[in-house]
């Protein structure tokens, strides 16, 4: 099996995103390979729909969810020795942003929690198995488990 070269770890912040964030640093070093990491703010304010406005568009919101989500990804990033180049925020569908990075940097191998913030009800979360019907990678979904 050739080594991946480039991993990319998948942050949602959940209380389960410690044990995905070890194996992705523990699978770098075996790989020697390079490890970045994404997040996506998936919950900025709607502001129009079909339907006419719903919920007003709220820049300082918006400003302030962007500020506090990087400064988390920059905690993560730094407590894995990731530098800033190789941290991502994005804004979006988590799935379809976790895929378009990832074939956009080159990354061999997704890794991400089985499940996340949106809790155990699925057999797989909603993101890890949008992940893993579209990426053109490896995708690892690290088992979590309801403790
Ligand atoms: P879920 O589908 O919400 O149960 O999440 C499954 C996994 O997908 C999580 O453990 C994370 O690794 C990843 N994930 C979910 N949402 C996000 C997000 N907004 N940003 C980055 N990764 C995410």
């Amino acid at each position: 099996m050739n080594n991946y070269q480039h991993i990319l770890l998948a942050a949602d912040f959940s209380e389960h995103g410690l044990a995905v964030a070890q194996k992705a640093q523990q699978l770098a070093k075996q790989h020697q390979a390079k490890l970045s990491v994404i997040h996506i703010i998936d919950n900025l304010p709607i502001s129009d729909t079909t339907y006419g406005p719903i919920i007003p568009f709220d820049m300082d919101l918006s400003d302030l969810l962007m500020t506090s989500a990087k400064k988390q990804l920059a905690k993560l990033a730094q407590s894995l020795n990731i530098p800033e180049q190789q941290q991502y925020l994005e804004t979006g569908s988590a799935y379809s942003e976790i895929v378009s990075t990832a074939e956009e940097h080159n990354v061999d191998l997704i890794v991400l929690g089985s499940h996340g913030r949106h809790g155990l009800a699925l057999l797989l979360g909603s993101t890890a198995n949008s992940v893993l019907h579209h990426a053109k990678c490896d995708v690892l979904a690290v088992r979590l488990q309801d403790k």
